[in-house]
């Protein structure tokens, strides 16, 4: 048994210990069961507090015991041994009362917190709904509307909103186990009431005409394709109309359609494969990390501003460096216009906006660098000028300083050989914009130290960054696969689908843009200049003659409101254009390609398999570590949709590798073999019967 039962006077407390952090398992159940057990048995006792050992009350369900057959007794007989218990019993909460935790304190019959708390119902986020009786006893004491933004949204809420919520009888000021026995015995000399959530009545009519329905509508296209949501919105709908019971049962089916739905597997690999992905393998972990508590970066320029965002926000001063004037100006002016941006929204006070941009220092001197813990280059994408840059840092830097390039293809070890100190460079890979987009590729260099790694690893979880270790190699992970997966588009459109269809398939599978959306906002041009400099024998001519035709109109994507599609001005809207459709089909003309046309499930196919295929050759090569370390690039990095998993994730679950290998070798026979080549990976994974796992966790 995970906790105990203590007697002061006429008061029963039962207390949960669980470290770290009083998961819900069958040993904590048993204890509720058996405190309630004593506190009503004892006839001297008169009222039960419920509270945590430790840093927090109940912070959700087990997570060891999912999947697994269930082990009694079980969260809802411990639940009802709490509410059907004759005297009061309070729940006193510190920490988080997450999931299961807030639908045992909802149980209890008072609840009171510390003001450091927070409660939610995060299950949506693993594609579930509380299935405790949280979507019926949460909308009995907040009104269905508030339950209902919690719930769909399992963002959590301080104990202030709670109390305001009518979720939270106190906010308790001081020690809370004092407050709650205090509460407690306030209760018995006021005669209070056995309150139960479960007989409070919704009164249905006080809810906007057509509430459900609308809401159903609203969160279709606010949580576009997901399950779960919608099924919240049905057992909210139960706890307005049905009895408590009925609605109970009604939960239990709809979380065990969610539980049953590929989404909730699906969300649930992101959840562990995001934590998987922190860890590193081979390393020890005890090597001590170095201090950050300075940064400086080289080039304010698309990157650089959005970096230097990430370490002011968390309150890490950052020099920036440029070669001019009017660049750092350019530079620090757009990092000004994102925060009063952030700050018209609301989400920053404006004396929030000017502590960040107090601690940006502008330079154009190197010698400004010289105190800094860690350096990120951002500047062109050339190998000449980042081998220059890194000379002069090499100069200025402090010893035990870190290096770090935010190159997108460019090799690290290159990179670090223009310095003495090549183990204290790595690569930083940020993505565009760097302040949003969660993703941080961490480039491991073949000499960078185990120290300037794990230090990086613990600063991007300091930045609120997912990072995921890689080597080193063209593109790293990202980029290297991403390859294939335009390839693969651009070759259709060459082949007989337009640009528009190519794109709106991708979309339509969960992607927030399709890829030649996604060239347009990066610019044409990128790949133009960069194909210049490429030997022609390694890329596909015949699909990149489009591109450059439209380049060399001026066609440079969304920055001339004209790429692959048109633009209006300060609107981001992809419109078809009948020139781009002339230039393809001359473009297939000159090639002697007869255009055919695609379904979407075609186009789908072929791009994401594609995309796996080459997510094997980075496994393969070591250049990721795991399957689900690829499954988190293409989720934080990409907006790969979490409900299918990551690529990997949806080749193996939702294709099949079997499947996904049998297209995958018609695909490259179909299209010549040359471009589009199975890993042997794959082949092996399929004769051997395996899957992902095989190859490592
Ligand atoms: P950018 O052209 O917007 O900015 C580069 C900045 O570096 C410019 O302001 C330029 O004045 C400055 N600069 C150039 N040489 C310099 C030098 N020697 N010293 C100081 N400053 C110098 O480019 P960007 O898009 O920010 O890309 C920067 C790097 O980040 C590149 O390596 C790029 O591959 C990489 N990257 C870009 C993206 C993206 O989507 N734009 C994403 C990830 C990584």
């Amino acid at each position: 048994m995970l906790g105990r039962f203590e007697k002061r006077g006429d008061l029963g407390i039962i207390w949960i210990d669980n470290p770290p952090v009083n998961a819900i398992s069958v040993g904590v159940r048993a204890a509720i069961i058996d405190g309630v057990a004593r506190l009503v048995a004892d006839p001297a006792i008169k009222v039960g507090v419920l509270a945590c050992e430790g840093r927090t009350f109940m912070a959700g369900a087990d997570i060891t015991e999912f999947g697994k057959p269930p082990l009694s007794p079980s969260l809802h007989d411990a639940i009802a041994a709490i509410e059907s218990s004759e005297k009061p019993i309070v729940g006193a909460i510190h920490g988080t009362a997450f999931g299961g935790g807030l639908e045992v304190a909802l149980a209890c019959h008072y609840r009171v917190a510390v003001a450091g708390a927070k409660i939610g119902l995060p299950e949506v986020k693993l594609g579930l709904l509380p299935g405790a009786g949280g979507t019926q006893r949460l909308p009995r004491l907040t009104g269905v509307e508030t339950a209902l933004g919690m719930i769909v949204s399992g963002d959590p809420i301080s104990a202030a909103q709670a109390a305001k919520a009518g979720v939270i009888d106190k906010v308790i000021d001081g020690n809370l186990l004092d407050g709650a026995i205090d509460y407690a015995q306030g209760l018995i000399t006021q005669r209070a009431p056995l309150r139960k959530i479960r007989d409070i009545n919704i009164d249905v009519e006080k809810l906007p005409p057509g509430f459900f329905d609308d809401a159903r509508k609203r969160i279709a296209k606010e949580r576009r394709s997901l399950f779960a949501p919608q099924r919240i919105v049905d057992a909210l709908e139960a706890a307005a109309t049905l009895s408590f019971e009925k609605g109970l049962t009604r939960e239990r089916e709809l979380f065990l359609q969610c539980l049953h739905n590929s989404q909730s597997k699906a969300l649930q690999h992101v959840f562990f494969a995001e934590r998987r992905a922190a860890t590193v393998p081979n390393l020890d972990k005890n090597v001590a990390k170095r201090d950050i508590k300075s940064v400086a970066i080289i080039g304010a320029g698309t990157m650089g501003g959005g970096i230097a965002m990430n370490f002011l926000n968390v309150g890490i001063p950052v020099t920036l460096l440029e070669m001019k004037q009017e660049a750092l100006d350019r530079g620090i002016g757009v990092i000004r216009k994102n925060y009063d941006n952030t700050a018209s929204k609301g989400k920053l006070t404006m004396q929030q906006v000017e502590q960040r941009v107090a601690m940006l220092r502008p330079t154009l001197s190197y010698h400004d660098l010289a105190e800094a813990d860690l350096i990120i280059e951002a500047v062109f994408e050339t190998m000449a000028i980042k081998k220059d840059v890194f000379g002069k840092l090499d100069k200025v830097a402090k010893r035990g300083a870190i290096l770090a390039s935010n190159t997108s293809y460019l090799s690290i070890d290159e990179i670090a050989d223009s310095t003495s100190r090549p183990s204290d460079v790595l690569g930083m890979h940020f993505f565009s914009p760097a302040n949003v987009m969660r993703l941080l590729e961490i480039v491991r260099g073949a000499r960078t130290a185990q120290d300037v790694l794990l230090t990086v690893v613990d600063l991007a979880k300091r930045i609120n960054k997912v990072g995921v270790v890689c080597g080193n190699r063209d593109g790293f992970i990202g980029n290297r696969m991403l390859g294939g997966y335009a390839y693969q588009a651009s070759l259709m459109v060459l082949e007989g689908a337009m640009p528009e269809q190519v794109d709106a398939a991708l979309r339509n599978f969960g992607m927030p843009m399709g890829v030649l959306q996604m060239s347009d906002l990066a610019g044409l041009d990128v790949g133009y200049k960069s194909r210049r400099d490429r030997d022609p024998a390694t890329f596909d001519g015949r699909v990149t003659r489009s591109a450059d035709l439209l380049v060399e109109m001026g066609r440079l994507g969304q920055k001339s409101q004209a790429g692959y599609y048109d633009y209006a001005p300060g609107d981001r809207t992809p419109r078809p254009s009948p020139v781009v459709s002339e230039i393809i089909e001359k473009v297939s003309r000159e090639y002697g390609i007869a255009r055919r046309r695609f379904t979407d499930e075609e186009i789908v196919e072929r791009c994401f398999l594609a995309l796996m295929n080459v997510g094997c050759e980075v496994l393969r090569e070591g250049t990721a570590s795991r399957a689900s370390d690829i499954d988190v690039v293409y989720l934080y990095g990409y907006g790969f949709p979490a409900y299918r998993g990551g690529p990997m994730f949806w080749a193996e679950n939702e294709v099949g590798l079997k499947t996904a290998l049998e297209k995958l070798r018609k695909y490259s026979a179909d299209t010549g073999g040359q471009w589009l080549t199975v890993s042997p990976l794959l082949e092996q994974l399929v004769a051997q019967g395996k899957g992902f796992a095989s190859l490592g966790q």
